[in-house]
């Protein structure tokens, strides 16, 4: 799926938080700038939160009304780091979890995660693939 504006990968991230269920853990991949973040916007959006997303670099996680978890592993080395932080106790805690950097804690990812991939194709074009 191409998108050639913010807002489109909003209204894209919105319907698909309509195929989520309580309990989905989706990875999201893509650069610093692909459009990640905004991502999540959409999908608070999508699933009926009136929030303000924001970068949860500093806080490895941020929680909108127990619902959405929104976690950005950039700074974690392991996954036993992620564990001691308490933070995969999320993933069992039947809200929706999303991942940013997951790759950097793979070792405790559960199993059938969803996986979002964005990448930059200009300045305003995004391909968003969905596996
Ligand atoms: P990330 O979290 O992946 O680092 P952000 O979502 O914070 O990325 O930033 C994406 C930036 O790209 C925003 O400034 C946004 O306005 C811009 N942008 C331009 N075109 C698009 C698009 N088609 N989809 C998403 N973001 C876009
Ligand atoms: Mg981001």
């Amino acid at each position: 799926m191409k998108t050639t504006s913010r807002k489109q990968t909003i209204a894209f991230a919105i319907e698909y938080a309509k195929t989520l269920k309580l309990g989905d853990i989706i990875l999201l991949a893509g650069d610093l700038g692909a459009g990640k973040t905004t991502f999540v916007q959409g999908l608070a959006i999508g699933l009926g939160l009136d929030v303000e997303v924001t970068s949860p670099t500093y806080a490895y996680m941020h929680s909108y009304a127990d619902k959405l978890y929104h976690f950005d592993c950039y700074r974690l080395k392991s996954g036993a780091e992620a564990e001691i932080l308490g933070l995969t106790d999320y993933f069992d805690a039947n809200g929706i979890c999303v991942l940013e950097w997951a790759e950097n804690i793979a070792e405790v990812l559960p199993q059938n995660c969803k996986k979002i991939n964005i990448q930059k194709v200009d300045e305003n074009t995004r391909e968003i693939e969905v596996l």
